[in-house]
């Protein structure tokens, strides 16, 4: 019996999916729920679209853009159940999945819940650093950057309007290089306008990466063409060094150096979100290890997918990469195998296929590595990643709505979303504003 008000399988065997991210999405949305009953747990009820969190961060547009709901998803499809719950933990022998409501049973568990912000133990930073993981996130750091534009304009202390006017970015992959990419065009195209009384050249982006190179895991050129383009667009590259403390006004990297800062944004590490009840072997590094089949090791009827699946083979000895097309292959490959067997039929083995890899850097600049060694930049590169962007959003209105703010902001230099919607109290306390009793 389930804890959890849900409708029995009766004869069908039930799947239970932990995630309804890119690879609980597909994976619900290719299986033939004529042979199985489904339910769908997620802590949200809505699907993120990562990839574009930076530009609801930046202004460029809204973050329901961004979401796709989980329900009005799968509206229609027979046997589909979702509730939005957080999964605490899994009794593999008794077959049940906790949640703050109640146990749920399964005949089946697929994991997909993605990783969350690491910020390796470090207390300092994981208080006073801005991550971007979730779409509240996203809404935080946008709020932020606009506020803290406020306070430049009013601030006569050249000091703390250095500080305010210093943004670190920590972490110069795929994320860090697209959101310091768009904070220098916002400062180009859209801050000069709005605050005439302040000199918005003195606006300062610094990315700070480990390694001694960008967009790690893209081909060498895309790497130093993304360099080059962000140091063309005046953005402070800081390589071979981490952050190492932040306490909320001064950043020190792991090379001593420190700069004074508002704002710390946070992109260097992420860590699996493991649901706790598995046996020890089946968890390496916060990430399931899965075989071919996708299953977790030590267990044939639990599956994980996407970024929490830790999977190695001849093409990928150190594991498949933390991509959204990872996920969206392994969510099909499993449904498509689950599909198989209810038909008698045999499974495939999981095979990625690598379509590429692409990001944006500002207006008609962009990477692209595509098969066959092709690489592209600049414009073709801009133009295929804004399509295959429009194209993965989820639903119709999303895509409609983010190609007309696009070929707005695009026609007019403007972002139509720089509002400071959730201000934060801090030094806006106005006691007046507590009221008094009226008799
Ligand atoms: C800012 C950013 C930019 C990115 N840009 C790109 C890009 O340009 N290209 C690219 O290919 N990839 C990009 N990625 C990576 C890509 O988003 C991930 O690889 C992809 O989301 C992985 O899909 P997933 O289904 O494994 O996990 P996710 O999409 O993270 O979904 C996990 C889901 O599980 C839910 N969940 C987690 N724990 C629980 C729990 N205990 N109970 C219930 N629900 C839970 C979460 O709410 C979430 O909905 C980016 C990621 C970020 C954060």
């Amino acid at each position: 019996m389930d804890a959890v008000n849900l409708p029995a399988p009766g004869s069908k065997t039930r799947i239970v999916v932990v995630g309804g991210g890119f690879a609980g999405l597909n994976f619900v949305s290719k299986l033939d729920t004529r042979a199985y009953q489904v339910v769908l747990l997620d802590r949200h009820n809505y699907h993120t679209f990562a990839p574009l969190l930076y530009q609801v961060a930046t202004a460029g547009i809204e973050a329901p853009d961004v979401c796709g709901p989980l329900r009005k998803s799968f509206r229609g499809k027979q046997d589909f159940h979702f509730r939005m719950l957080e999964a605490r933990g899994i009794d593999p022998d008794r077959r049940v999945i906790r949640t703050g409501a109640g146990t749920i049973r399964y005949d089946h568990l697929v994991l997909a819940t993605g990783t969350r912000a690491n910020f390796f133990g470090n207390a300092n930073v994981a208080a006073h650093a801005l991550p971007l993981k979730t779409v509240p996130d996203a809404r935080r750091l946008r709020n932020h950057i606009f506020q803290t534009l406020e306070q430049v304009d009013m601030t006569d202390d050249p000091r703390e309007r250095e500080r305010l006017m210093t943004f670190v970015i920590v972490g110069g992959g795929p994320s860090g290089v697209e959101l310091a990419g768009a904070l220098s065009e916002l400062r180009r195209h859209v801050l000069d306008r709005d605050y005439p009384d302040t000199p918005m050249g003195g606006l300062r982006f610094v990315l700070v990466e480990g390694s001694d190179q960008l967009l790690g895991g893209f081909s060498e050129k895309s790497s130093a063409d993304a360099r080059r383009n962000l140091e063309e667009m005046g953005v402070e590259l800081r390589f071979g060094t981490l952050l190492s403390d932040y306490d909320g006004r001064t950043a020190t990297l792991k090379d001593g150096s420190t700069i004074e800062t508002a704002t710390v944004i946070w992109g260097a590490g992420v860590t699996g979100e493991i649901i706790r009840g598995l046996g020890e072997g089946s968890v390496t590094k916060a990430r399931y290890v899965i075989d071919d089949r996708l299953r977790v090791r030590a267990y044939d009827n639990v599956y994980a997918l996407g970024d929490i699946a830790f999977l190695t083979n001849d093409s990928w000895p150190k594991g498949h990469p933390g991509v959204a097309q990872v996920a969206i292959q392994m969510g099909q490959r499993l449904a498509r195998n689950f599909n198989a067997l209810a038909k008698g039929e045999p499974t495939r083995p999981f095979v990625y296929f690598d379509k590429g890899n692409l990001a944006i850097i500002g207006r008609n600049r962009a990477v692209a590595d595509l098969p066959k060694n092709v690489h592209l930049n600049g414009f073709p590169a801009w133009f295929i990643w804004a399509f295959v962007h429009i194209f993965y959003l989820i639903g119709w209105r999303n895509r409609l709505f983010t190609f007309l703010t696009w070929a707005s902001n695009y026609v007019t230099y403007n972002r139509a979303v720089r509002l400071v919607l959730e201000p934060s109290l801090e030094n806006q306390f106005d006691p007046e504003r507590v009221g008094e009793i009226e008799e």
